[in-house]
């Protein structure tokens, strides 16, 4: 700190005004703000960006399952299901029933979940940035936001805040949690690659299926136009170890992971690292380590695993930060409460996903979830504040439960829980904890929304 600088009070205009204002336009925020305005309440999006969906689109996430438990119950629906049967639609996701895990082409899921949420009548305000919350008495009156416009305010009576940081309550003086950043899941930059050979590929895993970890090898196609199912494996060194468990890839080791959709132009090479994703300098330093370590490993691939020689970086995803701060809610989900399927009165959602564990020097863990949880709508609602709401992964939970709760598939399930909540909510007086929850979930039922498994 080189001190301060008193800067001088301002006005600022108001622009707009909603009965849901939602910031933040990822993968929950984006599926919220379709939710309020189905669920007939006028709503606002903010996003930052020039495009939405956040870490489902900006990282290159290919992989936004678990929609279905062990037990191959289906327990995602609604918003963001639909979302996934339109790309399939668009021939850039692949869905098996069976299992209810789903791949998609990130590209595409731009352009789908912009026209989703226009078509749904969503006021928009991408390239928008929220830089402050006025608050009075514990209620949010609106936000400050800052865009080539200039400072702006825009006014509502119910928020959401799925800026996957907890921005919003953070700024309106909620409490929240945050740990250092070497114990966070690290952070992540996706180089995007194109023209790598998938029948090489697939050769040479065949030829060396005993140094490698891996689901299945698929079959070699003639023909590899439009996308086929992702061919992940791990190659083993001296440092992996198997992690023992469930379906899928399971190690714990040092990358490099070999990421192959298959489709010529579409390969994913990650280098990840460490840091506080709410400080600006280190996420300035995430971005140049993160990147050298993507690119290492890229040279790394292109030594030993044919099919890769003339592999092009066509691209980088946005910096990927799996966690940062989030709120102290009304109810904080446990580790335990994952492990022993725990129920609640106010389920809005539930959730499977595999506690997926990034570990500091680029370790990664996976171990699978037996059945499904409840989602209380209360680990979305941050205490001290009586209107808003937050989706996404900076909901109420614990570090070792969020490994699962911050899962693709869950925030699309808790952004509808929460667009859905604020529509009832901006109904009445706007305060989220004065909501009937039966008629919550009885409206959530009717979008689809599947809120309990039991036959
Ligand atoms: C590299 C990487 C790979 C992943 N891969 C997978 C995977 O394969 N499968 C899986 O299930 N999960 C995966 N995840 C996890 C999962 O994708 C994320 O946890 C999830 O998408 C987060 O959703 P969210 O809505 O909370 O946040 P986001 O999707 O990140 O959305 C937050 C949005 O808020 C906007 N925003 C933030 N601050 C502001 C502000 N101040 N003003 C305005 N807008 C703001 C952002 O631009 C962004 O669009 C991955 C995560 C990362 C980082």
């Amino acid at each position: 700190m080189l001190g301060n600088y008193k800067i001088p009070a301002k006005t600022f205009p108001i622009v707009a005004e909603a009965e849901v204002i939602v910031i933040g336009g990822g993968t929950a925020g984006l599926i919220a703000a379709i939710a309020a305005k189905r669920s007939g309440a006028r709503t606002i999006l903010v996003e930052r960006e020039g495009f939405l969906g956040g870490a489902l689109t900006g990282t290159y996430c290919t992989q936004p399952g678990f929609f279905g438990d062990s037990d191959e119950n289906h327990i995602i629906k609604g918003i963001g299901w639909e979302l996934m049967e339109r790309l399939e639609q668009e021939n850039a996701a692949i869905i098996n029933r069976k299992n209810w895990k789903v791949q998609i082409f990130p590209e595409t899921v731009k352009k789908v979940t912009l026209e989703m949420v226009v078509d749904a009548g969503v006021d928009l305000y991408l390239h928008t940035y929220l830089s402050d919350v006025l608050i009075e008495n514990g209620l949010i009156k609106g936000i400050v936001v800052q865009s080539k416009s200039g400072r702006q305010v825009i006014t509502g009576k119910t928020f959401v805040d799925a800026t996957g940081d907890a921005d919003v309550a953070f700024l309106a003086g909620a409490p929240v949690e945050q740990l250092d950043s070497d114990k966070l899941w690290q952070t992540s930059v996706d180089l995007k690659v194109c023209n790598v050979d998938p029948a090489k590929v697939i050769e040479w895993a065949n030829e060396n299926d005993d140094e490698i970890l891996t689901d299945k090898i698929p079959e070699p196609k003639k023909d590899y136009s439009g996308i086929s199912p992702m061919f992940e494996f791990i190659i083993m060194s001296d440092e992996t170890e198997l992690v023992g468990g469930g379906l899928g890839i399971k190690h714990k080791g040092p990358m490099p992971t070999v990421k192959l959709l298959i489709h010529p132009s579409l390969s994913r090479v990650q280098g990840s690292v460490e840091i506080d994703g709410t400080k600006v300098k280190d996420l300035t330093h995430a971005k140049i380590e993160s990147r050298r370590r993507a690119y290492k490993h890229l040279e790394y691939l292109k030594e030993i695993v044919p099919g890769y020689e003339d592999a092009i970086v066509i691209g980088e995803a946005f910096l990927g930060v799996r966690e940062t701060r989030r709120i102290v809610g009304d109810y904080k989900i446990s580790i335990d409460d994952l492990l022993n399927n725990a129920r609640f009165n106010d389920v809005v959602a539930l959730n499977c996903r595999a506690l997926d564990r990034h570990l500091k020097g680029e370790i990664f863990e996976i171990k699978f979830l037996k059945g499904n949880h409840d989602i209380p709508l209360r680990a979305l609602i941050p205490q001290k504040i009586e209107n808003l709401l937050v989706a996404g992964r900076c909901l109420s939970c614990d570090h070792e439960s969020h490994a699962s709760l911050r899962g693709a598939a869950t925030c699309l399930a808790t952004g509808h829980a929460a667009g859905t909540t604020a529509a009832l909510a901006a109904k009445g007086n706007g305060k989220v904890r004065d909501i009937d929850i039966k008629t919550l979930q009885n409206l959530l039922k009717v979008q689809k929304v599947i809120l309990n498994t039991s036959k």
